[in-house]
């Protein structure tokens, strides 16, 4: 299900309300080194659930809001954005465009939306599980990730393999029965 639109607000670098669209065939995104390109696929991996701050170069998940610049006062929150084309209907949702939103704000609290409406983070993670995407899937490939890979323990790797097969899903719902 191909991502139309990005928009990221008070998130990291990107004090100010910034849409990024994106048509279909490949998008580059280039700029000056401290430009924020990073900061772009941060903010996709921390729309889709990611909960370490230190994975996001941060020590808090509150490092996340605009901290401020010389010309600029702090933000009181962050919030990402991201709208898929849904029309194929491959996000088990049922309307054609999906909206999955994640806000934080300086007290700490936080929250995850799905087309508005307040959902839970297992609701967000199982939107995407079966996708191919998520937040640490292959989808997303940072810098120094392929070393990680090739130089992770077997079980470890067969996750990788079970998400790519589509029973992860599966398994993750047998965990959450068990643990119940
Ligand atoms: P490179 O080409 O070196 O990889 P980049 O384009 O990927 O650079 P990023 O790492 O995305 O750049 O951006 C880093 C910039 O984001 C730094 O200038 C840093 O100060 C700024 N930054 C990070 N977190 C925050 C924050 N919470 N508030 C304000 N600015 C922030
Ligand atoms: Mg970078």
């Amino acid at each position: 299900m191909p991502l139309r639109e990005l928009v990221i607000d008070g998130f990291k670098s990107f004090a100010e309300k910034t849409t990024i669209h994106f048509n279909t065939g490949i998008t580059g995104i280039v700029g000056p080194n401290g430009s924020g390109k990073s900061n772009i696929t941060e903010a996709i991996r921390w729309v889709m659930g990611e909960s370490s701050a230190k994975s996001l170069r941060g020590s808090n998940m509150k490092d996340v809001i605009f901290a401020g610049s010389e010309f600029r006062k702090p933000a009181n929150r962050a919030e990402v954005t991201m709208i898929f084309d849904n029309k194929k209907h491959e996000l088990s949702c049922d309307s054609d465009q999906v909206a999955i939103s994640r806000q934080i704000l300086r007290s700490g609290d936080s929250e995850y939306l799905i087309n508005k409406q307040t959902v839970r983070l297992r609701d967000v993670r199982a939107l995407f599980l079966d996708s191919g995407i998520s937040q640490n899937s292959l989808a997303i490939i940072s810098q120094g990730r392929v070393d990680q890979i090739l130089n992770s323990r077997p079980e470890d790797r067969r996750s990788l393999f079970e998400e790519a097969a589509g029973v992860l899903h599966f398994k993750k719902q047998k965990e959450a029965a068990e643990g119940q």
